[in-house]
């Protein structure tokens, strides 16, 4: 990606992923000022589903920018298409519009062999139920090779000594080295989904993705794979995005990214106080691209606002108004209250 004079006005999909997502010799000098360049970008993603002739809209023109490196949580009520937006980016499912890139790769333009090389190295994914990410007949360490050998003829792959030692140093660093020769019938939940997450970065994916992965575990397990994930992002520097309800999650995330009724709705970031003080975190509305925002449902309710609102520029902000019979728009400055 080459250096254009000038301020360019608006970025394209295409200059935010490109040259990101191959870890080893990430181009630190392509990176837009200020920001990890986005790994993942989502314009406007649409996912219908038609079933028996009735049409779910679970994504309605859903926006989303993801910096490389980021950890991010993403939150929201069940149906909302959270577990669509994650298998869209998995190479899983296809989305009906829109354009979605992940690491540089055009999702709605891979064929089917270049979709399956995406699933096995570009991207990593975790499932809720730990028995969907482990074989059951394979050892831990075996299960965390297995990927390593599928990729077998590209880049990455490595004699079979080779694949064995990282299989080992991907369970040590996710805490479960212990488990090494067991298999997932002689492991607990938490320590079965820490094995997944070694799994899931076999092949040094540019993003991992999981979909709820503590659902089904207790609070210390849960927070034992939280943990992992975190480290993962951490040493690795694998961007993670990670679907859940937990708020104990979310807590420990600089980004949490609401979705509602298919599309982001509200972000929250956190921004790590001084020494000793509670870290500092601000909500956020989404502004999409074409100027609109969601205005959080209790504002609406509290003021009855509903069908239109009067808005006002004022100096450094915005007045947004409820449309009440007779009521003009205030200048706040003038006539206050
Ligand atoms: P979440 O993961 O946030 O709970 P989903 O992405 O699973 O939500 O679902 C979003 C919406 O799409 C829901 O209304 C759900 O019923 C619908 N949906 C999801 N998958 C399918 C499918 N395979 N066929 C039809 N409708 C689906
Ligand atoms: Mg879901």
């Amino acid at each position: 990606m080459s250096a254009e004079k000038g301020v360019r006005e608006r970025t394209s999909i295409d200059d935010l992923t490109s040259g990101v997502g191959r870890p080893p010799d990430r181009d630190q000098a392509s990176r837009p000022a200020g920001a990890g360049a986005a790994v993942i970008a989502c314009d406007r993603l649409v996912r219908i589903y038609s079933t028996a002739g009735i049409e779910v809209q679970a994504l309605q023109g859903l926006d989303l920018v993801v910096g490389d490196g980021e950890l991010t949580a993403l939150v929201g009520a069940s149906g909302s298409g959270k577990s669509t937006l994650l298998n869209i980016l998995a190479g899983l499912d296809t989305p009906t519009a829109g354009q979605a890139r992940v690491a540089g790769h055009d999702l709605l333009a891979m064929t089917a062999r270049d979709r399956l090389a995406y699933r096995r190295s570009v991207v990593g994914f975790l499932w809720q139920q730990t028995s969907r990410n482990l074989f059951s007949h394979l050892t831990a360490a075996e299960n965390v090779a297995l990927p390593m050998r599928l990729a077998r003829g590209r880049a990455q792959a490595r004699g079979r000594a080779r694949r064995g030692e990282r299989a080992l140093e991907l369970l040590e660093m996710t805490g479960v080295g212990y488990c090494a020769g067991r298999m997932p019938a002689q492991m607990s939940g938490g320590e079965q989904q820490r094995v997944a997450i070694g799994i899931a970065l076999a092949n040094r994916p540019a993003v991992l993705l999981a979909d709820e992965p503590t659902g089904e575990l207790d609070s210390e397990s849960a927070d034992e794979v939280f943990a992992a994930l975190r480290t993962a992002n951490a040493e690795l520097g694998v961007t993670v995005l990670v679907v859940t309800h937990d708020p104990q999650v979310s807590a420990q995330v600089r980004r949490t990214i609401a979705i509602r009724d298919g599309k982001i709705s509200t972000e929250v970031l956190r921004r790590a106080a001084a020494d000793g003080e509670a870290d500092v975190a601000e909500e956020y509305s989404v502004l999409d691209r074409a100027g609109r925002l969601q205005i959080p449902r209790d504002f609406i309710e509290s003021l009855g606002m509903r069908d239109r609102v009067r808005l006002a520029l004022e100096p450094d902000h915005v007045g947004v108004w409820p449309d009440s019979p007779g009521q003009g728009v205030k200048n706040t400055n003038e006539e206050g209250e």
